[in-house]
């Protein structure tokens, strides 16, 4: 998969490339991630991005002319390109599993007030990543780019990608590891019975309990896919 990020900031996403998830997807030919300075496409020894809004107001507005032109260099027929925006659609495990697909990515991070909403035009969609704003694209991308990573065959465990939170419109099961009695607090008996059809029943009643306490609104939805929340278990009957 090929992702490319639009960016003011490009120094934001070093990290983010030796992630180990980012790192070893690269190393192993599943992402080619390109960072894109927008100032690059900017004329003129200032590189100016912004500008001040048309009908005044606070802040600064990225201008249309440096990320289209930013854009136009890397789209290609097979481009699927996001705004991180606050007003756009709320990001999902779906959206996840849906750019994952993708053969290129292209996301586009705002900064400052926002930015030319005329750039809103030449994408395929805009994203958010919550009801709250901050002060650029770069963390949504970011976001974005890790939840859609784990997702590409190779990158991570495919049993485990099927058992996690969201992925059948429930929210997880509780997970405990070494000891079994932590300063009396006990792990629950099922999990040391060694009966894998005990803790598979089990795991599906707890993943429901804890939807309906903490997110009962995923229980309202339709998205209740597969009534065993992914623990239709291995061939060999083991979890
Ligand atoms: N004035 C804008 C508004 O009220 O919607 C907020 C602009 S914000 C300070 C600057 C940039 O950060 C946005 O253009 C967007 O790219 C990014 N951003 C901030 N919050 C975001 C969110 N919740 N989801 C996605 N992108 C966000």
């Amino acid at each position: 998969m090929r992702i490319t990020v639009l960016t003011i900031c490009p120094e934001q996403f070093g990290d983010f490339a030796r992630t180990p998830l980012a790192a070893r997807a690269q190393a192993a030919g599943r992402l080619s991630l390109e960072i894109l300075d927008i100032r690059d496409f900017a004329p003129g020894s200032f590189r100016r991005v912004d500008d001040s809004p048309y009908g005044g107001g606070a802040g600064m507005v990225l201008r249309c002319q440096p990320v289209l032109d930013a854009l136009a260099s890397v789209r290609t027929p097979q481009s699927h390109t996001a705004v991180l925006a606050p007003i756009g659609k709320p990001y999902t495990q779906a959206d996840a599993h849906r750019l994952a697909q993708e053969e290129h990515l292209i996301l586009i991070c705002g900064h400052y007030e926002g930015m030319d909403a005329r750039i809103y035009e030449d994408a395929d969609e805009l994203l958010s990543i919550g009801d709250y704003v901050l002060t650029g694209g770069e963390l949504p991308a970011m976001v974005i780019m890790d939840s859609v990573l784990r997702l590409v065959p190779g990158n991570m465990k495919e049993e485990s990608a099927r058992e996690e939170s969201f992925e059948a419109g429930l929210l997880e099961y509780p997970q405990y590891t070494r000891p079994a009695d932590f300063r009396g607090r006990k792990v629950p008996e099922v999990l040391l019975s060694g009966d894998h059809e005990a803790i598979r029943a089990w795991r599906r009643q707890e993943a429901h309990r804890v939807t309906r306490e903490r997110r009962p609104d995923l229980l309202k939805t339709d998205r209740l896919e597969d009534p065993d929340h992914g623990l239709s278990g291995r061939k060999d009957g083991r979890i």
